[in-house]
């Protein structure tokens, strides 16, 4: 049997032409989507992240307003910042970059943003719409997990998923995800036992166990669907995902490579997001 590469480069390029196109037609009815990022302090990650999503949004013509401010800001600081760009109407879309010097509770810095502007989908509205099955923004690592899933393809509904994960940006927003396309759902975690046994019973296998190449072909049934949301640097200083993609490729059917494979979906999804928060007609 032949493995497909599902190709995230590829697919994420499509997403954000797409997104071009409607920045275009917005643009020509008067609005020009914009996107503010908030980072406090140097992170060096942080600032590689931030700078991804500039180029990204400068590239489909979202205007990208990025705010730094010192390490030493205080949660009042922050928080009013935050209230005035909820209530500042050229503003769509807002993003706190992840993680904030320890002195800010990162808590309420999520609940302070809009839910109609969250566009990261981490805001208790967005996130319990997404399990009620409402309309709200998603969080943009699972959502290009589904978009890697819908066009290559791969039909969700009646399979065995299984989601390797639980955390609050991946792990759960993925199970509603598939959940939502009829999928057959378990969430799989440190507490689960027996796990190969869970793991080889998935059709579609989504690993975001943030542990590199965690998952080798023990973990899978033949024919399955690989999907890694990991990122590390290995000994050598190279990227590898949570599967250790080497044992898994031909046990498989399809499988994402790290790099190139769930990683460039996050920031296409972001700007996705971003051009649906300008459209203003999300009922949130
Ligand atoms: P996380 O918050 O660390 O969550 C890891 C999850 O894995 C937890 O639910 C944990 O279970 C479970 N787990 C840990 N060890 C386990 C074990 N031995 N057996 C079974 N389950 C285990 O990670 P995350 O934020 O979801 O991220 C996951 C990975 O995706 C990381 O590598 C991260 O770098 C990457 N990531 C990539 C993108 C992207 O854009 N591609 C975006 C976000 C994250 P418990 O809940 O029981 O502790």
């Amino acid at each position: 049997m032949e493995t497909k590469l599902i190709d995230g480069k590829k697919i994420s390029a499509e997403i954000k032409e797409e997104v071009k196109e409607e920045v275009q037609k917005l643009k020509s009815k008067g609005i020009a989507p914009c996107l503010a990022v908030i980072q406090v302090g140097e992170d060096p990650a942080s600032s590689v992240y931030v700078r991804n999503k500039k180029k990204a949004c400068e590239y489909t013509g979202i205007r990208f307003l990025h705010e730094k401010l010192p390490e030493e800001t205080d949660q009042e600081t922050l928080l009013s910042r935050l209230l005035e760009m909820n209530e500042d109407p050229s503003v769509h879309g807002i993003l706190v970059q992840l993680p904030l010097p320890k002195h800010l509770d990162e808590q309420a810095v999520t609940r302070a943003i809009s839910p109609a502007k969250d566009v990261d989908g981490f805001h208790p509205v967005n996130a319990g719409s997404l399990f009620l099955g409402e309309e709200g923004f998603v969080s943009c690592t699972p959502a290009g997990v589904l978009q890697l899933l819908k066009r290559s393809g791969i039909e969700i509904e009646g399979k065995e998923c299984v989601v390797l994960g639980r955390s609050n940006i991946v792990g759960k927003p993925m199970a509603a995800l598939l959940l939502s396309e009829n999928g057959t759902v378990t969430v799989a975690h440190s507490r689960t036992r027996n796990l190969r046994d869970v793991t080889r019973r998935a059709d579609i296998l989504v690993v975001a166990v943030g542990k590199p190449r965690f998952v080798d072909d023990t973990f899978i049934k033949e024919g399955a669907v690989v999907i890694d949301v990991g990122i590390h640097r290995n000994e050598d200083n190279k990227l590898c995902g949570d599967v250790d993609f080497e044992k898994v490729f031909s046990k498989c059917s399809a499988i994402t490579p790290v790099p190139g494979g769930v990683g460039p979906m996050t920031v296409a999804m972001l700007l996705q997001n971003c051009v649906q928060a300008a459209r203003g007609e999300m009922n949130l």
